[in-house]
């Protein structure tokens, strides 16, 4: 039996990781749910999961929680950064589930490791701001961290039982998003509908848009650095329009392990939350007479600048990547306000990359000031292009 503590229970990995839960009641119990500002459903989770402990982002919304649980539950309701840490690093717990949105993730990822629980980890940007301080934390007190992201799991399933050393090159795919063949000239009107509209997975608001822009496999790329311990230039992105392959490795004898499967996040949170086994999901199986063709192609990247500013974070390393997530998020967010247009989020990005001077980071504090000079900057360079 799995003690699991659920951060970013309302949100579309969250619903998901619950469904696994509660076709396997005997494998997993729920000890803490974190949602966010949808109360309504992170009630009806409590009535269904009775956890012990759940956390809401203010004070004002745990004390509607409060009142609306009537006193009939025996649970603990906490709020804000404190809370989420809190219950992440609660001693009954075995397993944490880092599904959160953004960089709000950090901090409750990073106790949990502290405290040695392993990880499920759906929160990309987490790696992408602290990687090298939470891969070295993992290592110290011996926790696993495993990857829900479905290319990361793709990964992960494919270098089961290959020496670590014969790894030769990783291949990220990607679908391309919604944007993929539209023409250039019409991406700077594109509205936020149609930014949203994924033609493969149906994903959370911030994801969708960095799908999009592509921003989500530069992020993707810069998590498997740190996941897999490989440099980035030894990862390769491909455009896979069907997304029935979710991320091959390339072997030194030239080998190619991929893993397959249909666009479902049941699937890869499931091997997280079972690894080494494979749970039942009651999914169709994959119909490849029916898929027959498996296409590639190579991102365009002056379609994706995305993708590109990612890229050379990346490899610049230190501070920049958290730089990047930051002005990202700004961006993105500013872009689904419709106050910038859909061009204007890597230019947001670029001049907050070009403001910054790169350094280590040597703490959790020191990741999230970088994080809040960026969110400032982007903010500023909004308001210099007169978007406020
Ligand atoms: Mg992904």
């Amino acid at each position: 039996m799995k003690n699991i503590c659920l951060l970013g229970s309302t949100g579309s990995i969250g619903t998901n990781a619950l469904k696994i839960i509660k076709n396997n009641p005997d494998r997993y119990r729920i000890i803490a749910l974190g949602g966010g500002r949808n109360i309504d459903l992170l009630l009806n989770q409590i009535k269904e999961f009775k956890p012990l402990f759940a956390v809401v982002i203010n004070s004002r919304l745990a004390n509607e929680l409060k009142s609306k649980l009537n006193n009939d539950t025996n649970i603990e309701i906490l709020y804000g950064a404190k809370g989420y840490s809190e219950i992440a690093s609660l001693s009954d717990v075995n397993l944490a589930i880092a599904a959160m949105t953004g960089s709000a993730g950090l901090l409750p990822t990073f106790s949990a490791i502290t405290a040695g629980k392993d990880v499920a980890l759906a929160n990309k940007e987490t790696l992408v701001m602290a990687g090298s301080l939470l891969i070295n934390e993992s290592k110290k007190s011996g926790v696993n961290i495993f990857p829900i992201d479905s290319e990361h799991s793709a990964i992960y399933q494919s270098i089961q039982g290959h020496s670590r050393e014969d790894l030769k090159k990783i291949i990220l795919t990607g679908s391309g998003g919604p944007f993929k063949d539209s023409p250039i000239e019409k991406l700077s009107t594109a509205t936020p509908k149609e930014a949203l509209k994924h033609p493969k997975w149906k994903m959370g608001r911030k994801i969708s848009i960095d799908s999009a822009t592509m921003m989500n496999k530069g992020l993707e790329a810069i998590e498997a650095k740190w996941l897999f311990n490989v440099e980035m230039d030894q990862i390769e992105i491909l455009l896979h329009p069907q997304s029935i392959i979710h991320s091959m490795v390339e072997y030194m004898d030239g080998s190619i392990i991929a893993q397959l499967a249909p666009t479902d996040m049941r699937i890869p949170i499931s091997y997280a939350l079972s690894y080494p086994r494979h749970l039942k999901v009651d999914l169709p199986s994959l119909d490849l007479l029916d898929i027959k063709t498996l296409s590639f192609e190579r991102p365009d990247k002056k379609r994706f600048r995305c993708l590109s500013l990612a890229l050379a974070a990346g490899k610049i390393g230190e501070s920049m990547p958290a730089v990047l997530n930051a002005a990202n998020e700004i961006g993105v967010k500013a872009f689904l306000e419709g106050k910038i247009g859909f061009l204007e989020i890597p230019q947001v990005i670029e001049k907050t990359l070009e403001k910054h001077k790169t350094f280590p980071l040597n703490s959790i504090e020191q990741a999230i000031e970088v994080d809040q000079w960026a969110k400032s900057r982007a903010t500023e360079i909004l308001r210099e292009m007169g978007r406020k």
